[in-house]
């Protein structure tokens, strides 16, 4: 099942998409949540009743404006070179231990939104990522159950300013990662039954069409389930939380001449099962 979150006059509101049509949730079955945040919550359980409620619900009428699917995270966890070949690319060997580094919810954008250059950076580049939504909380999640904590998979896009990331003082991971508009995701969650193995998906980034990364999960150093138990070991995680888990190789930096984005230029990220993510730069 695909989930969605649209925009709506009381806020944001779940959606099944189904067929290319939208199914509003609480409106086919009323005990369900009205936000898809509340509706990950409920664990396995709320998105079996979520799939009940679209077999039975009616197609919206008009036009759906969607948000993220979770527009508004408490957290955006993000891990930094979690692919091999990336991280050599990068200059560093591949980390002994997960790297985690945040966004701020300010930076979420959703499918089809526009991503603001900052006049502040000359060096805005492209990371296609797979993103995990975390469906049930938890802290100190064991290994063994951290994959059922996962409500499901987006694409997204870790849009990275490289001169703030690299040359301030100090390095401003943070700061050179959420500018807002820095992390686009979607445009749907899809569920873990209808994802496959997340560990074994395709993923690319197209640049104005031309393909500059194309790798797949399978090459991911730190799995999905270590990660969550390493993070959970540190902060408790909460529905709608996203974690950005990491770039493969190709991104703008590594390339000979470099490549930085630019306004008029239009990124996709596709994943096998999960979609095509796509934004133009402004
Ligand atoms: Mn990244």
């Amino acid at each position: 099942m695909k989930l969605v979150s649209y925009a709506a006059a009381g806020g944001s509101r779940a959606a099944a998409l189904i067929d290319g049509r939208y199914i509003d949730l609480n409106a086919a079955d009323p005990t369900l949540p009205i936000t898809l945040k509340e509706l990950v919550a409920l664990g396995p359980e709320g998105l079996t009743r979520a799939a009940a409620a679209a077999k039975a619900g009616k197609p919206l009428a008009g036009d759906v404006r969607l948000l993220a699917p979770i527009p508004d995270p408490q957290k955006v966890l993000c891990v930094g070179l979690n692919y091999a070949d990336h991280a050599r690319e990068s200059g560093v060997e591949p980390p002994p231990e997960p790297v985690f580094f945040c966004k701020f919810p300010t930076a979420v954008a959703a499918h089809d939104d526009v991503i603001r250059l900052p006049k502040q950076s000359a060096q805005v580049d492209y990371e296609a990522e797979l993103v995990v939504v975390i469906g049930r909380g938890g802290r100190d999640i064991p290994k063994e159950k951290a994959l059922e904590h996962i409500a499901g998979y987006c694409p997204g896009h870790d849009v990275s300013a490289r001169d703030w990331q690299l040359n301030k003082p100090g390095k401003q991971w943070l700061l050179g990662k959420t500018f807002d508009t820095f992390a686009p995701y979607g445009p749907a969650l899809t569920t873990p039954d209808e994802a496959g193995d997340p560990h074994n998906l395709k993923i690319q980034l197209r640049l104005n069409g031309k393909t500059l990364q194309d790798s797949t999960t399978a090459q991911l150093i730190f799995k999905l389930d270590e990660l969550i138990a390493y993070v959970s070991q540190v902060c408790t995680l909460s529905p709608g939380d996203v974690i950005f888990t990491g770039t493969p190789p190709g991104v703008g930096m590594a390339r000979k001449p470099q490549v930085f984005l630019k306004p008029g230029d239009v990124a996709e990220v596709e994943i096998e099962n999960l979609g095509t993510l796509r934004n133009k730069c402004e």
